[in-house]
C-alpha cells in the first residue's frame, strides 16, 4: 500500500497526522510518502504542484490530502493559487469519479439546521463528475469586445461533455448504486443545455446494464429543492461536476458538520486520492481544535475503495461512532452536556476505541 500524503495548508497538517495515527494503529503494511501540494508548495517552489509531488502522487496507489489554500495566497496570479494545485493533480492523476457521502449519524442529528425527523439517519451517496464540464472546457477567457458598437469586458467559459466521460461516471454510479439499496438519479438540466440532454441520453443507455438498479431523473433546480425538503428521497445522486460541486456541498451541510465529512476522488482502476470535504478552515488553523474526524474517515473510504481492505474500513468507522456515542466532540460539533475535545485527544479517542473493537 504505497501511500503519498499531502498535509497542505491550514488546519490541513494537523487533521492529516490524526488521520496517519490511526491508519497506521492498524498495522498494515504500508509506506507513506509526504510532498507538498498547495500554498506551502507555493511558498517553498513557487509551484502549487511541484514536480517531486507529481512523482510521489504518481507512483503511490492513494493520495491522503488535509486541504489546500488560504487568505496569504489569495492576491496570487491564478496559476500560482493552491486550488490550482487540487485541480492539476485531479486532472493528471485521472481522478473523474468523485465520490462524497453525506451520513447523519443520529447522535450529531441536532447539528442539521434542519428539522430531525427530515434528516435523522440520513445516507445518501452523491457521485459527481470531476475532470469536464465547464470548468475546464475551451475557449475561456475575459477580454475586452466590441458590444452593440462599444468596447467592454466580456467573459465566457465553454460547458462540454462527450459521451465516453458520461459513460463511466455513471457506471461509477450503477455500481455504488448497486452496492447500496439499488437507487440512483441523475441530476440534469436537460430542458436547457445540450450537453445535459446528452447526459440523459447516456443515463438512459447505460441503465441497460444494470437492470437490477432503478434509474430516475431530476433536473438541477428541483434536485437543490428536494435536497432541502425530503432529502431520504435518495440513495445515490449522479450528476455533472459543476451541478455535482454545489449540490455536494448542499448535501453536507444538510448533516450541519462539515468536519465529520470525508470524500474519495478514482481513477478508471481504483487509485484514488482522499480528502476531508471541508477547505483549511485558516480561521482555526495551529489552534488545535480542528475536527479530525473527516479525513479519519477519509482514510477509510481509502481502504475501502483502492485497497479493498473492507473489514479495516468498518473497524475506523466504528471507531467513529463509537466516540460519538461516547459523547467526545470537537468545538465544531459541540453540544451542551458533551465532552469537549482538540484535535489531538479526538485523534487519542478514535484510537483507544480502535483498540477494543
Ligand atoms: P472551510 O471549509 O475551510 O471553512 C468553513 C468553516 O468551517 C470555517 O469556519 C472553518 O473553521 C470550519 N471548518 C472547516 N473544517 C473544519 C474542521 N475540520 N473542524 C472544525 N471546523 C472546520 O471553507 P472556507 O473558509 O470557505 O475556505 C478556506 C480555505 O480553504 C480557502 O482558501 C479555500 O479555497 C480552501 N478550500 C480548500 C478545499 C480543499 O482543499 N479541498 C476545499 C474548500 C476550500
Amino acid at each position: 500500500m504505497k501511500i503519498c500524503v499531502l498535509p497542505g495548508d491550514g488546519i490541513g497538517p494537523e487533521i492529516t497526522a490524526e488521520a496517519l495515527r490511526v491508519l497506521q494503529a492498524l498495522a498494515l503494511p504500508c509506506e507513506l510518502n509526504e510532498a507538498l501540494l498547495g500554498g506551502c508548495a507555493v511558498d517553498a517552489t513557487g509551484d502549487p504542484y511541484p514536480p517531486e509531488t507529481q512523482r510521489l502522487a504518481q507512483e503511490a496507489d492513494a493520495v491522503l490530502l488535509g486541504a489546500v489554500g488560504g487568505p496569504q495566497w489569495d492576491g496570487l496570479p491564478r496559476a500560482q493559487r493552491p486550488e490550482q494545485g487540487l485541480l492539476a493533480i485531479r486532472k493528471q492523476l485521472g481522478l473523474f469519479a468523485n465520490l462524497r457521502p453525506a451520513i447523519l449519524y443520529s447522535e450529531l442529528a441536532n447539528a442539521s439546521t434542519l428539522k430531525s425527523e427530515v434528516v435523522a439517519g440520513l445516507d445518501i451517496l452523491i457521485v459527481r463528475e470531476l475532470t469536464g464540464d465547464i470548468y475546464f472546457g475551451q475557449p475561456r477567457g475575459i477580454e475586452l469586445r466590441d458590444v452593440d458598437g462599444r468596447q467592454e469586458r466580456f467573459a465566457f467559459n465553454t460547458m462540454h461533455y462527450c459521451e465516453s466521460e458520461i459513460r463511466r461516471i455513471l457506471r461509477v454510479a450503477f455500481e455504488a448504486a448497486r452496492r447500496r439499496s439499488g437507487r440512483l438519479c441523475s441530476v440534469d438540466k436537460m430542458n436547457v443545455l445540450e450537453t445535459t440532454q446528452l447526459w440523459r441520453e447516456v443515463a438512459i443507455e447505460t441503465a441497460a446494464d444494470y437492470p437490477d438498479v432503478e434509474l430516475s431523473h431530476m433536473l438541477v433546480d428541483n434536485a437543490a429543492m428536494q435536497l432541502v425538503r425530503n432529502p431520504k428521497q435518495f440513495d445515490v445522486i449522479v450528476t455533472g461536476n459543476m451541478f455535482g460541486d454545489i449540490l455536494s456541498d448542499q448535501a453536507a451541510m444538510l448533516t450541519g458538520s462539515i468536519g465529520m465529512l470525508p470524500s474519495a476522488s478514482l481513477d478508471a482502476d481504483g487509485k484514488g486520492l482522499y480528502e476531508p470535504c471541508h477547505g483549511s478552515a485558516p480561521d482555526i488553523a495551529g489552534q488545535g481544535v480542528a475536527n479530525p474526524l473527516a479525513t479519519i474517515l477519509s482514510v477509510a473510504m481509502m481502504l475501502r475503495y483502492t485497497f479493498a481492505q473492507q473489514d479495516a474500513a468498518l473497524r475506523i468507522e466504528r471507531a467513529v461512532k463509537s466516540v460519538l456515542a461516547k459523547g467526545y466532540r470537537t468545538a465544531d460539533i459541540y453540544e451542551p452536556g458533551m465532552q469537549q475535545l482538540g484535535t489531538r485527544a479526538m485523534g487519542d479517542a478514535v484510537l483507544a476505541a480502535l483498540q477494543v473493537d
